[in-house]
């Protein structure tokens, strides 16, 4: 019989498949130390777990060559290679050895390292191999996780593919896991579409529905589930013709996704001849080649703080080579990177993350530039990475959750610190590097004629402006139906902020989730927004939506709004907008 569960819509596709029920510690992985008299055994173990890596990949070779892959043939081939490396191994063994540490432990440290040296080599098809490396790597601790040793450990699917993960709450990173191995779906019993874990869902394009309640009990492992990511419901064990309505609803999504492509050549220009330029965020390396892919204008958004989100800090050569290599798939693009942004719903280990966890407030506490400038140290590292890559390209650089002048202040004399350091060094830098400043907190947004005079340029952060203008928590589900873009308060919020800052003479930009949201962008047109920033899947439908708006006369209906709204307060500014494109 169905069971129809529902929960907050998060990447809108459709999928169909069977339930995985995530266990909280299939995703972890366990470091504990050993005894000198167990060291052998535990090589024994990393033994046994390499032996059965390769015989499972030849078992998968021969399946391929039957088909005749002849790619996935040379993938496997070069994972089979790897597992009998022993300059590698070596290094493994040796580490267990000295450090006494399970071989799980000492094969995630062996990543890292090898992760980090990757990023350095300057050319995109080796720095790729890394994701070859990361997908053996997990081969080999999935089967040491199966071993009677550590008998707690659950075995991860190896791979996801119409596989639909129910778990009871992911991180980024988690989720970026799933992602990586395929998983059609994911639906979670904690979560708010606005959180950074949504926001990577929908970066990868996986259909997601979080905040179901009790969906790890409900949901059976193995049932067939079909999921609405744009209604945010989840149908376990469906009947026929619920199946039949979403295979069929999946297949027209597929069509309007290969319509779109027709206007990927298309220059976004209003029917009313107004250019509108798009940018795409990068929360992950993979976005930058997409949006070079999607024509956007460049990077309007780099979430810097991925880099951090490995465990440590990177230096000062490693950032520097990732923003380099950054420009360099981006062409003569432009490159805004956001200096780290962590802290509230973003975590990383280089910062004592629980502390600021416990802390009653922590969105509200230190985060973003707050914590930047509580750690000199790290962040003039980072400012100096992103002007010595300035050198190389189009690179403005762009501070998060800024509050006040005193801030912007901080900023500039540590960037002028770094920039005499370089001059010093005889290091080359773009001496006219622009600065920008995000507003996202509200007080923010209503300082800009005084924040502007310090600042290049503005990128309004809706995500993180929304949860503080409204009081509600982006990632907390059970307040997620007040999360509302089209509040009149968040409205004329954006409104103010699009006259001052064309008052101040200053350019903005959207690079919150609102800007790649379809629904909203003929409000943003008719607000004055002429430069958007999004995850690249969404430029093209966008784009779509530009193509089809005629923004005199959106701005008239939100003229309409603005002089009626308090009057009739029932009035849908939405509807109004889109009605206006067919009274004309
Ligand atoms: C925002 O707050 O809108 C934003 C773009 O920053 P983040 O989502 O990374 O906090
Ligand atoms: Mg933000």
């Amino acid at each position: 019989m169905t069971l129809a569960l529902s929960g907050h819509g998060v990447e809108s596709g459709i999928a169909v498949g069977q339930a995985h029920i995530l266990q909280r510690d299939e995703l972890t992985i366990r470091e504990y130390r050993l005894s000198a008299a167990n060291v052998e055994s535990e090589i024994r173990r990393l033994e046994t777990a390499l032996e059965s890596s390769r015989d499972h990949l030849e078992k998968l070779l021969n399946k391929i060559n039957k088909t005749g892959g002849k790619t996935a043939e040379e993938i496997i081939r070069t994972h089979i290679a790897m597992l009998s490396d022993n300059a590698i191994m070596d290094k493994i063994r040796e580490q267990i050895r000295t450090e006494y540490r399970n071989a799980e432990w000492a094969l995630q440290i062996k990543l890292g390292d090898l992760l980090n040296e990757f990023r350095q080599i300057d050319d995109s098809y080796i720095a790729g191999r890394g994701e070859d490396v990361s997908q053996v790597f997990r081969l080999v601790q999935q089967f040491l996780s199966s071993e009677p040793s550590d008998p707690d450990l659950k075995r991860i699917p190896e791979r996801l593919a119409q596989t639909l993960v129910v778990a009871e709450e992911l991180t980024p990173g988690e989720l970026a896991l799933l992602g990586e191995r395929g998983a059609a779906g994911i639906i979670t019993e904690h979560g708010s579409p606005y959180s950074h874990t949504a926001i990577l869902a929908r970066s990868m394009g996986i259909p997601t529905v979080m905040g179901v309640r009790r969906g790890q009990s409900l949901i059976k492992e193995g049932e067939q589930l079909v999921l609405d990511g744009h209604y945010g419901i989840v149908f376990a064990d469906p009947e026929e013709s619920i199946l039949r309505h979403y295979l069929h609803k999946q297949s027209e999504s597929e069509r309007f996704r290969k319509t779109l492509q027709s206007i990927r050549g298309q220059a976004p220009i209003t029917t009313d001849g107004v250019e509108i330029k798009l940018f795409a965020n990068a929360e992950r390396e993979t976005d930058l080649a997409l949006a070079v892919a999607e024509n956007a204008c460049g990077v309007g958004l780099y979430r810097s703080e991925f880099l951090y989100l490995q465990g440590r800090a990177p230096n000062e050569e490693e950032q520097y080579r990732t923003y380099q290599a950054a420009l360099k798939t981006l062409g003569a693009r432009k490159l805004i990177i956001r200096t780290l942004d962590i802290g509230a719903d973003k975590g990383a280990d280089l910062v004592d993350f629980e502390s600021l966890r416990a802390h009653a407030n922590p969105a509200l506490g230190l985060r973003a530039v707050r914590l930047c400038l509580r750690d000199l140290e790290l962040f003039k590292t980072q400012l100096r990475a992103i002007l010595k890559a300035s050198a190389h390209g189009q690179v403005s650089c762009l501070i998060p959750m800024l509050t006040s002048v005193r801030e912007i202040q901080a900023v500039r004399a540590l960037m002028d610190e770094a920039c005499d350091e370089l001059r010093g060094e005889g290091i080359p830098f773009d001496e006219k590097m622009q600065l920008g400043g995000m507003i996202e907190v509200p007080a923010a947004a209503l300082a800009i004629p005084e924040l502007s005079p310090h600042l290049d340029f503005l990128s309004v952060g809706t995500n993180d402006l929304i949860q503080y203008a409204l009081a509600t928590d982006r990632v907390d589900e059970s307040v997620a139906h007040l999360y509302d873009p089209t509040h009149p308060g968040i409205v004329l919020l954006l409104h103010q902020i699009f006259k001052a800052a064309a008052v101040a003479g200053i350019p903005v930009s959207v690079c919150g989730e609102m800007a790649g949201d379809r629904r909203y962008t003929r409000l943003l047109l008719a607000l004055g927004l002429r430069e958007f920033s999004m995850q690249p899947r969404s430029l093209l439908s966008v784009k779509q939506m530009i193509l089809e708006t005629h923004l005199g006369s959106a701005r008239k209906a939100l003229d309409t709004w603005l002089s009626n709204h308090s009057v009739n307060p029932e009035i849908s500014l939405i509807n109004l907008l889109d009605q206006s494109q067919f009274d004309r």
